[in-house]
């Protein structure tokens, strides 16, 4: 059974088709074949009436120039005490019955009638040529107690190709209904086809993922409803983009001024712990202002070799006296958008570093895109939530504890990052350690 829609509905279409077809062309051909009996056999029937009424009317001295009379034209008659048809002969009791009726509307009660046909090689009059097959029916009625009258007529020979024309014109209405709904099938198709497409590479950012409308009218209105659709969303999307964007950079200036004045409170312990917390909250911003613009990838791209980035990074922290290892030599080269990827790494690894101790890194290809595959020995994320840790501001500890603490958007930035490379971001909890995420960067990246 296909699957697509073209393919289900030209199986359909054929098999009920042919069904139709097949008992159409069987009820023309057995009405086609009763006509041509009736068109060869009736001459043939009619003539051998004429010459019964003709004899039953002359008088019996006459009775042999009325046979000898009619016997040409391609027949032959005769008077005999025995039927020219023998009873075990192959005999056709469609054609004796109609002899018998032609004779009794004539008025004639035939006391027996038979009839065969038989075919049979005759030379042309002129003697030369080839000899030809004839087809003859026998025709034989018992008009009185001891004489039959026989008669040898030649009918018209079948149309040997009928059943082949009425076949090959039934093959061909089937051929071109076929190919017209199969032709309606794949219209109808495409344009859906183009909608799942659309609707599959939507990733609600940049450049709204358009269908061209095509098809009949009312696919067309669906096509154009669900364009309408994506930009509105895109158009929503970036207005949260923007926003979001906006209250971050305004913040960001009564931020510093902020910071200056701390410097002149007293005691010491306060002015710390102050700046502490205005130091969480720039960080905060500076986060949501990279969320913010992720969509809009103001970065400029650049060919570069993924493994050596993520080296330089595994560096910074063994410096530091983290526990950061990478499991990869091989070079992969891709476009990125380096600052960003760094970005998105570096939260993976804080992660991996803040609910485990130890984490190790590889870099791999597979196929057109390259993945980087960050893995600790933490606890992992129970399954039911690890959906919910790519949206922003969602933490597992919900206590918002500040030794574990984080704002909750560090996984929404990688997330963001790596779909602004055409990728993915995907968690799961690796059997034996802990949570694997893995930052996919797409060919296009
Ligand atoms: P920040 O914005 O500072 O990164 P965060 O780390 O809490 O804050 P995310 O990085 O987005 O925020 O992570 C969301 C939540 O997912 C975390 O609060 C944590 O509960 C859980 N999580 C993330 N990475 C891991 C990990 N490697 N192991 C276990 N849980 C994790
Ligand atoms: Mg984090």
């Amino acid at each position: 059974m296909p699957k697509s829609l073209a393919g289900q509905m030209a199986l359909l279409l054929g098999l009920a088709l042919l069904v139709a077809q097949i008992v159409n062309f069987a009820l023309i051909l057995n009405e086609r074949q009763k006509l041509t009996l009736a068109q060869t056999q009736g001459p043939a029937i009619n003539r051998f009436v004429t010459v019964a009424t003709d004899l039953r009317q002359a008088p019996a001295e006459f009775r042999d120039a009325v046979i000898e009379d009619n016997s040409r034209r391609g027949a032959r008659f005769a008077i005999a005490g025995a039927s020219a048809v023998p009873v075990q002969a192959q005999r056709h009791p469609q054609i004796e019955a109609r002899l018998t009726q032609a004779l009794a509307t004539a008025g004639i009660r035939a006391g027996e009638a038979r009839a065969t046909e038989v075919t049979e090689r005759r030379r042309p009059r002129s003697g030369t040529g080839k000899a030809e097959e004839h087809r003859i029916l026998i025709l034989s009625a018992r008009l009185d107690s001891n004489a039959w009258l026989n008669g040898r007529l030649v009918i018209p020979r079948p149309d040997p190709f009928l059943t082949l024309r009425l076949a090959a014109a039934t093959l061909l209405l089937y051929l071109i209904v076929l190919g017209a709904s199969s032709l309606i099938a794949i219209r109808i198709a495409r344009p859906l086809r183009d909608l799942a497409r659309a609707a599959e590479r939507f990733g609600g950012r940049g450049t709204p993922a358009l269908v061209e409308p095509r098809g009949s009218a009312d696919l067309r209105r669906a096509l154009e409803a669900f364009n309408a659709m994506n930009r509105r969303v895109v158009a929503l999307l970036d207005e949260k983009d923007r926003m979001l964007g906006a209250i971050g950079h305004d913040l960001r200036t009564p931020l510093a001024s902020l910071r200056i004045r701390v410097e002149s409170i007293e005691p010491e312990s306060e002015r710390q712990r102050m700046g502490e917390i205005i130091d969480e909250m720039a960080t905060m911003l500076e986060d949501i202002l990279v969320l913010a613009r992720s969509g809009r990838s103001r970065e400029e791209e650049r060919v570069m070799d993924v493994t050596a980035l993520v080296d330089a990074l595994v560096e910074e922290y063994r410096e530091m006296g983290h526990d950061v290892t990478l499991a990869t030599s091989a070079r992969e080269v891709l476009k990125v958008q380096p600052n960003l990827l760094r970005r998105a790494i570096r939260n993976l690894i804080d992660n991996g570093l803040k609910y485990g101790e130890s984490v190790s890194i590889s870099v791999r290809r597979d196929g057109e895109s390259v993945g980087i595959e960050v893995l600790d020995n933490g606890a992992g994320i129970p399954p039911e939530q690890l959906e919910h840790v790519l949206e922003p501001f969602y933490r597992v500890e919900e206590s918002r504890n500040r030794a574990t603490g984080g704002t909750g958007l560090g996984l929404s930035i990688a997330r963001a990052v790596a779909e602004n490379h055409g990728g993915t971001l995907s968690l799961d909890n690796a059997p034996g350690a802990g949570l694997r995420a893995t930052l996919k960067l797409g060919p296009t990246g």
